[in-house]
């Protein structure tokens, strides 16, 4: 089924508003199979009206957002109506439940409200319940022109997200005969680029009947998307955890940090981080992630090398001797932060984000990771040379990750 969104809204031309609604729309739909194949967006006014047009004529299904508004740049109803060639009329329903909206929150309606409560003849009311405007859906005319389902939603997030779940998946699923959500399957795979699924896996993956396959890279990780039948999505999945499978962190969409909390709360165990040149982010995000606080027990940053010895006891002598990106700083960091924390597991970032800071035996990206458990502690020493943020994201994804192969999952 080929679905087009419109977007409709000056202020998304003028970079003052960001245009998120194509993105989760199509996120919605991926998950039940169904695709975009294109997005246009309009300023309010005429282009909406040539730009519907255009679209209707394309595809089986366009889905318009914005411009259902009282104000007079709201005109997304009328040029519909003029695309379709049908009229407007006022729907008892939709104009009930408008008094309804004012009644309810003690306000007068303006008669520039009246115009929500006009629907195309022939069209579906999509009742809305968070703001004032209904949404509206024309169904495909078989036979008769356009043979494509309009749909024309709301503006304000808050009003589109349920109004899209409640009324437009319904429709857009027994329009193209969607009926589970098992067709689309998402893997993170950390510590593993692109192109080592495109060295070892690509080919063999497009061996499988009925599999679509897709990936995107993002920094320290990569997800590949599965889209077929529930047994080519099960072959491809077998096939990606026999090769890569130590990599594979979730097939839920949950990303790496929520991982690491899921799997600390299920072990009864605790963390603490202490972070020199990621300057909090580890800390930040595992914080991130709801429940964290049953965990995490501390986030030292300890930037300088005073606050490595005031804070967590790293030795003025180790310092001095192997300098603070060291494996034996990195070491002592962790069994101090395990010690003064009291946490099951500590881990420990030291290195040179730059671009200043390296030597010809450091150079900038260089890090030192400890990991700290009652068992002992273990060092690693690696080189990521990126600028400063990708770095300091690159250590935190690292750390993330060295504690969940800790825990085992
Ligand atoms: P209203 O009754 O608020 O006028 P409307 O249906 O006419 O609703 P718009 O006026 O086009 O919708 O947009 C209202 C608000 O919704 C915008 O100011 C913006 O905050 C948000 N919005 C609209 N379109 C988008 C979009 N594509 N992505 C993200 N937010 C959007």
């Amino acid at each position: 089924m080929r679905i087009e969104i419109l977007n409709t809204g000056t202020e998304l031309l003028l970079g003052s508003t960001a245009n998120t609604h194509g993105t989760w729309i199509g996120q919605q739909l991926v998950k039940w199979g169904l695709r975009v194949q294109r997005q246009m967006t309009v300023p309010d006014g005429v282009a909406i009206e040539e730009a519907l047009r255009e679209a209707s004529n394309r595809c089986d299904v366009v889905i318009v957002t914005g411009g259902l508004g009282p104000t007079s740049d709201d005109i997304t109803r009328e040029a519909t109506a003029k695309v379709l060639g049908v009229e407007l009329i006022e729907d008892e329903a939709a104009l009930r439940s408008l008094k309804d909206f004012f009644a309810k929150r003690s306000r007068v309606m303006a008669d520039s409200n009246l115009k929500q409560a006009e629907v195309l003849v022939g069209s579906d009311v999509l009742p809305n319940k968070n703001g004032t405007a209904p949404g509206i859906y024309a169904p495909p005319r078989l036979g008769g022109e356009p043979t494509c389902g309009i749909f024309l939603l709301p503006g304000p997030p808050r009003e589109l997200y349920p109004m899209f779940h409640d009324e437009v998946l319904p429709r857009l699923k027994a329009l193209a005969g969607v009926e589970n959500i098992s067709q689309v399957k998402e893997l993170k795979f950390v510590g593993i680029g692109e192109s080592d699924f495109h060295e070892s896996l690509d080919e063999a993956l497009a061996q499988i009947a009925d599999l679509e396959i897709g990936y995107c890279a993002r920094l320290g990780e990569v997800d590949l998307r599965l889209i077929g039948t529930e047994e080519s999505i099960a072959a491809g999945r077998q096939l990606a955890d026999d090769n890569f499978g130590e990599f594979l962190v979730s097939d839920d969409g949950r990303n790496l940090e929520t991982i690491v909390v899921h799997a600390l709360t299920k072990a009864g165990k605790r963390l603490s981080t202490v972070e020199s040149c990621t300057g909090g982010l580890i800390a930040n995000r595992i914080t991130d992630v709801a429940g964290s606080s049953e965990v995490f027990t501390h986030g030292f940053v300890t930037y300088s090398n005073a606050a490595k010895s005031q804070l967590i006891g790293v030795s003025e002598e180790t310092l001095r001797v192997h300098g603070a990106v060291s494996e034996e700083v990195a070491h002592e960091m962790a069994a101090g932060a395990l010690c003064e924390s009291g946490a099951d597991i500590a881990v420990s970032v030291t290195g040179i984000a730059g671009p200043g800071g390296g030597n010809e035996e450091k150079p900038v990206g260089t890090v030192c990771i400890g990991l700290a458990t009652k068992a002992g502690v273990k060092t690693f020493k690696e080189i990521h040379p990126r600028n400063r943020l990708d770095f300091k994201r690159q250590v935190s994804q690292r750390a993330l990750d060295l504690v969940r192969r800790e825990l085992g999952v």
